[in-house]
């Protein structure tokens, strides 16, 4: 009986914490059962949704060079590109002396592997945070440059994105920074123990 009434009991406490912070969420709301907003759960920063183009702020340009590696790799063949010479590089203006033309993603058959991002040389291509992209129409989902870049601009200033490259080499030059000091730290300590010697 009494281990009855423990179980019960078990049951009802799960139920009110249940009821006050659901595990399970009614998309779009958030909140409790009581405290309802209307928004989508919010997601977080290592969220992986569709793929996207980086735009170069400091060239005004893509970061895409449509090198065509991503392509080779994807494995549901999701992706089309072609590429130019790029203008900017006869002006002298970059660096990027081939620049991508046209870009599609067909995001139906994309299956958010991101492999995509991780084979990319150019740090041109992310998983952004956007996932709400249904459509009814078959081919509603095939995404083209303008609106990769768009989707990409708009992850890149949420996340205040740093190429990856470049945050590499921010991280290896701080290693470098710390292994220096490690090293000078025991010689720099030689000439204050020289001079205790001394003093004493
Ligand atoms: S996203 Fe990267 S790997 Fe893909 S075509 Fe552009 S530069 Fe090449
Ligand atoms: S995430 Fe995967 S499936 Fe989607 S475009 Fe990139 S490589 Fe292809």
């Amino acid at each position: 009986m009494l281990n009855s009434l423990k179980g019960l009991w078990v049951t009802f406490v799960s139920t009110v914490n249940g009821l006050r912070d659901p595990v399970t969420r009614e998309y779009p709301s958030t909140g409790t059962l009581w405290k309802r907003n209307k928004r989508p759960t919010p997601v977080q920063d290592r969220f992986m949704g569709f793929p996207a183009l980086t735009w170069d702020g400091e060239v005004e340009e893509p970061f895409c060079t449509s090198c065509m590696v991503c392509i080779r790799q994807c494995p549901t063949q999701c992706m089309s590109a072609t590429m130019i010479d790029n203008p900017a590089h006869q002006e002298g203006r970059s660096s990027r002396r081939k620049i991508v033309e046209s870009f599609e993603i067909n995001l139906n058959r994309c299956i958010l592997c991101g492999i995509c991002v991780e084979v990319c040389n150019f740090d041109a291509i992310v998983m952004s945070h956007e996932h709400e992209m249904s459509t009814y129409q078959r081919n509603g989902d095939r995404v083209d440059l303008p609106a990769l870049l768009d989707i990409g601009k708009k992850f890149q200033q949420e996340t205040e994105w740093v190429p990856p490259t470049v945050l590499a080499k921010q991280r290896a030059a701080k290693e470098a920074g710390q292994e220096e000091v490690a090293q000078d730290g025991p010689a720099n300590e030689e000439p204050a123990a020289a001079a205790d010697s001394a003093d004493g």
